[in-house]
């Protein structure tokens, strides 16, 4: 899951981001209104974090521009303004939900797993395939109850792909979701990735619960599934 952290204040700004990245998140950040609007534009952000008042453009006009462009992204509006008015303006522009300063990071974190849940079939922090379960608030997946010992980039993939359960994902979109602006996100990376999140699932279940779909793209599939 890609996430947008726009705040004016350096030090707020950094301590969120590095709080998700460390959660697992691929992370990128900005300081100012404008910049804001090119990347939410351009890139496809599953989750904006959005403050109010920024330099350049202001928080609810980066949210109105953007709204129509981008049905599919969350807002999380995080900001000083904590009149009912001003959270009954941001929601009412699009926000998907409004945390006013100060807050607790527990909470963030929290607001952040319930609105990345929502586009997905997945209700719970508690992800299910078959026997592959995977905890999105603790960050550990497990091959029945047997833990699976995988990097952050692997559990992020797995997540994804669990997520997006009976269908195929092709590479660019777990490039546009799992990695963020900085990271070396050519398609030799997560062929990498993959290959070994795919021995470790197979070590732990007995058989390939990755299938390739050529040209396309990668899905899970159960024991006993037609593909497996
Ligand atoms: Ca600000």
């Amino acid at each position: 899951m890609r996430i947008l952290v726009v705040e004016d204040e350096r030090d707020l700004q950094e301590a969120i981001a590095e709080g998700l990245q460390y959660d697992g998140y691929a992370v990128d950040s900005c300081g100012d209104g404008n910049e804001a609007y090119e990347l939410l534009y351009t890139e496809n952000y599953d989750l904006a974090i959005l403050d109010l008042n920024l330099p350049g453009m202001d928080g609810l006009e980066v949210l109105r521009k953007i709204r129509d462009e981008k049905p599919n992204l969350k807002v999380l509006i995080l900001s000083a303004r904590n009149q009912v008015a001003d959270k009954v303006e941001g929601l009412d522009c699009g926000a998907n939900d409004y945390l006013g300063k100060p807050f607790a990071f527990l909470e963030l974190e929290a607001r952040v797993r319930n609105l990345l849940r929502r586009n997905f079939s997945q209700q719970s922090a508690m992800l299910a395939f078959h026997e592959i379960r995977l905890d999105s608030s603790r960050r550990m997946a497990f091959a029945g109850e047997v833990p699976l010992p995988l990097t952050k980039k692997e559990l992020s993939i797995l997540e994804y792909l669990m997520m997006n359960q009976n269908r195929v994902v092709s590479q660019e979109e777990l490039i546009e979701h799992v990695w963020d602006a900085n990271a070396d996100s050519f398609s030799g990376a997560i062929r990498v990735h993959i290959s070994s999140l795919r021995k470790k699932l197979k070590n732990a279940l007995g058989f390939d619960s990755i299938a390739t779909k050529i040209g396309e793209g990668y899905f899970l599939i159960g024991c006993g599934d037609p593909n497996a």
